[in-house]
């Protein structure tokens, strides 16, 4: 079994519901257990493209599925749930990104992982600390350490999705 970390986002047609669907949806991944999902974060949107807050929120999975089957399983979900493919970094439904896998680094067409954006994204960053206060990246650096360079503009939501 592998520890994997989902960065899950949405800014369209009640975002938070759609967090509460996706993460449903990760319960019923075959071969993999849900093991926990952070709190809800509102977050102004990322990449320069006028648009809502997302809500963010960040889960961990163990599983026993090789990483692009993991990924075909979260695209599974996006599309379930309408997504539309439009501009990269735009308004969307759900995104779900695998943020890391165990220890691995991969580097292939279709996934890089550690995910780029993790190191500098609080959107990422906060609420993977929240469940994983003592994680240890692939590189060996802790996880806090890259908190003292983010800027938090992240507003913690009082609703759970359990
Ligand atoms: P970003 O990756 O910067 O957060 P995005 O989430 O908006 O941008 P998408 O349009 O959702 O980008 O995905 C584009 C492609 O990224 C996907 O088709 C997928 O193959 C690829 N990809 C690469 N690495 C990952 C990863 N770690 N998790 C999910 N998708 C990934
Ligand atoms: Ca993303
Ligand atoms: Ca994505």
């Amino acid at each position: 079994m592998t520890h994997a970390y989902i960065g899950i986002g949405s800014n369209q047609d009640n975002p938070a519901l759609q967090i509460k669907k996706a993460v449903n949806a990760l319960k019923a991944i075959p071969n993999t257990q849900y093991m926990i999902c952070s709190s809800l974060y509102r977050t102004p949107p990322y990449g320069g493209v006028e648009q809502d807050d997302f809500i963010n929120a960040v889960a961990l999975l163990s599983t026993e599925l090789k990483p692009l089957a993991l990924l075909d399983e979260l695209q599974g979900i996006e599309q379930q749930q309408g997504r539309q493919r439009t501009v990269r970094w735009g308004p969307r439904r759900i995104d779900l990104d695998i943020l890391l896998f165990g220890e691995h680094y991969i580097n292939n067409e279709r996934l890089t992982i550690p995910h780029p954006g993790l190191t500098q994204r609080s959107f990422v960053l906060f609420p993977l600390v929240e469940i994983a206060p003592s994680l240890v990246l692939p590189n060996g650096e802790l996880l806090t350490s890259l908190l003292t360079t983010c800027e938090n503009n992240l507003t913690r939501l009082p609703t759970t999705v359990a």
